[in-house]
């Protein structure tokens, strides 16, 4: 059995109505830069001007920086770095989906670090050099159930030049605080909802599958998979059903939970592959597209880790039954059909995917239980492929 270091340093906040709790909690500072998207949901959902109000009454300065995209960038991160700094900013708040929230987690990095983020980021092109001062506390209102940001350490950012998508962390990037009110998510439309909630999924089914799990990132990640296989397509096609909202953003939390203490393996150093070259390419898009290839060759290599996810999806608790379970669950979410080719990704560039995913995010290939070479992930990447 693996030992494990369970250090989750984060108030969570959760449950239906939480985010008036902002307007009365202990906050990390007096002035907050809030990072919101550059897309409108934020302002037409009233969003925004809900928590502005209420860090008003919660006596706090507030100074806005609305530019992140959905694959979100060094250049935003650097400019809102920028900002924080001129403005004066005591802490982040982070209001929105996880590229915004992974951002709000970077600039705060860069808030009270010199030279550029890319210098301290560790896999590609980055200088992985030690933080030199603390960031800047964070807080996160996460207001989608994909990438369980809000409980971990972790930020996926891109260097567009380079084509560079990697995701890097320290323990001083926990949120101090993150609400996560389901109410917020009723507004999400089915696509997004399916996209997020697979990559919920995949976050723990990876955790499950990595050679660092351990009994407790396996009650954290089997019960999140459990939840998502029996909540997820309610949450798609009725996205008022306040029930389905809520499982699905426990089981979202709770993969956050693991991956800060068990981790991803080589299928999301191989999706942000993808994404790099396709920004467009939304993430929990990309998962959907390798899953059925990538579980089925591990399948036989961990047998006892595949019964054990069947059984939290429903199914037989055989190994043969997760990867059919796992199809059956992206067709009752409607996502069963999804191809690389529609998204512009062309069979003669998978062997490039393959050289970007495991020289980006190496690590990740790491903590498989077999360890891939580089003519494995192209077949991965090819079975995939349609
Ligand atoms: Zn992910």
């Amino acid at each position: 059995m693996n030992g494990f270091d369970f250090f989750i340093p984060t108030r969570i906040l959760f449950g239906a109505g939480k985010l008036a709790e902002l307007g009365r909690t202990p906050l990390p500072g007096s002035k907050a830069l809030v990072v919101i998207s550059a897309g409108q949901s934020m302002r037409r959902n009233g969003y925004l001007d809900k928590v502005l109000t209420l860090l008003r009454e919660n006596h706090t300065e507030a100074v806005l920086f609305d530019r992140i995209l959905p694959n979100p960038i060094l250049r935003h991160v650097m400019e809102g770095a920028a900002v924080a700094r001129n403005e004066q900013c005591d802490f982040i708040l982070g209001l929105g989906g996880g590229s915004t929230l992974d951002s709000a987690k970077a600039i705060a990095v860069m808030a009270t670090n010199p030279g550029n983020y890319w210098d301290y980021v560790n896999g590609g092109s980055g200088g992985a050099k030690p933080l030199v001062h603390p960031p800047l506390p964070i807080v996160t209102i996460t207001t989608t159930a994909g990438t369980g940001t809000e409980a971990d350490p972790w930020a996926v950012i891109t260097h567009e030049e380079r084509q560079e998508k990697i995701g890097f962390g320290s323990p001083d990037m926990f949120p101090v605080l993150s609400i996560v009110d389901p109410e917020l998510m009723l507004t999400v439309p089915p696509r997004l909802t399916a996209f997020q909630g697979f990559d919920a999924f995949f976050h723990a089914a990876e955790g499950v599958l990595a050679s660092i799990a351990s009994p407790m990132s396996d009650l954290l990640a089997l019960k999140s998979m459990e939840l998502i296989a029996r909540y997820l397509p309610d949450a798609v096609q009725d996205g008022a059903n306040a029930e389905a909202r809520a499982q699905v953003a426990l089981a979202n939390t709770l993969s956050g939970m693991v991956e800060s203490i068990s981790s991803c393996t080589s299928e999301h150093a191989m999706e942000h592959a993808m994404s790099a070259f396709h920004p467009e390419l939304p993430h929990g898009a990309g998962l959907i597209m390798l899953s059925a290839a990538y579980f089925s060759f591990f399948a036989d290599k961990a047998p006892e880790r595949f019964a054990a996810m069947a059984r939290a999806m429903g199914a037989a608790a055989a190994p043969g039954a997760m990867v059919p379970a796992l199809l059956k669950l992206q067709r009752a979410c409607g996502v069963a059909e999804l191809k690389m080719s529609d998204y512009g990704i062309t069979e003669e560039e998978l062997p490039q995917l393959a050289d970007n995913a495991m020289s980006t995010m190496g690590g990740l290939f790491a903590l498989d239980r077999y360890r891939l070479s580089r003519e494995d992930t192209i077949a991965i990447f090819r079975s995939a492929w349609k």
